[in-house]
């Protein structure tokens, strides 16, 4: 495949899989990219949905992980529950130890919440690079991203061109509710993190998630302390700007 894809092929691969349902479009993935193609898990709800269906049409997937070093218990829990009930091997992945040693000599433990932009070199470091080392070499990712998760993700598409990471991006559950990933967890029995039972919809690093209360937005316990564009961990990152959350394009 072409180095970068131009618009043109990405609306082709964008039709050839508009009506297809989210495990098909995994199972299209998997033979149409193969060992170039791989599977972006953070482990939440979404993620351990897809998991569910991959297991079944694409079990040769790569399927990856980032530790960032902060997770809580509960989210090592789920990934042992994971690996117990489908079999899958999930691919680790960890942060540079020079420049975790680098960070929190120089700013400290917890300068994440000293500004926006320690916080963001914190994701810079913890999340970011760690997936860019992995993405590289891929013509493809998955992801378990939703339209209707964020401010920052109300153009999400089901296909799109990474541009920052020069690769492809599918998300399968684009369009999806947050009821339709309950109700394939809930009729598929799919081992789900204990802390969406205790108000937390989406789940990070431990210092930086909280629970939100009934009605507020599922996005408000990540970064609480910052404003609501702000609010992406810069996973897919333009040129090393947070390009969805400062204007159209990111995580
Ligand atoms: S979510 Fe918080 S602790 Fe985790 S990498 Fe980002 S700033 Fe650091």
């Amino acid at each position: 495949m072409a180095k970068c894809m131009d618009n043109p092929e990405i609306a082709a691969l964008l039709a050839e899989t508009a009506s297809m349902s989210a495990e098909d479009v995994l199972a299209w993935a998997a033979d149409r990219f193969g060992a170039k193609a791989a599977f972006a898990t953070s482990l939440g709800a979404e993620d351990q949905a897809l998991t569910d269906m991959l297991s079944r049409v694409a079990p040769g997937l790569a399927i990856f992980t980032l530790d960032t070093g902060r997770l809580p218990q509960e989210t090592y829990d789920v990934m042992a529950a994971t690996r117990e009930r489908y079999g899958l091997r999930i691919e680790v992945l960890f942060p540079q130890a020079s420049d975790v040693e680098k960070m929190m000599t120089e700013r400290g433990p917890n300068s994440f919440r000293d500004s926006v932009d320690s916080r963001k070199h914190c994701c810079l470091v913890r999340k970011v690079l760690p997936l860019r080392r992995r993405l590289a070499g891929l013509e493809a990712w998955i992801t378990g991203l939703r339209r209707e998760q964020a401010t920052t993700r109300t153009d999400l598409a089901g296909v799109e061109w990474d541009a920052g990471n020069g690769l492809v991006k599918i998300n399968p559950l684009a369009d999806w509710s947050a009821e339709d990933v309950w109700a394939h967890i809930r009729s598929n029995d799919v081992p789900y993190n204990a802390l969406h039972n205790q108000g937390y919809p989406s789940i990070g690093c431990e210092p930086c998630t909280r629970a939100v209360a009934e009605g507020e937005d599922i996005r408000a316990g990540r970064w609480w302390w910052e404003p609501p564009r702000q609010k992406e961990c810069g996973l897919h990152v333009i040129d090393g700007k947070m390009v969805r959350a400062e204007a159209s394009r990111q995580e």
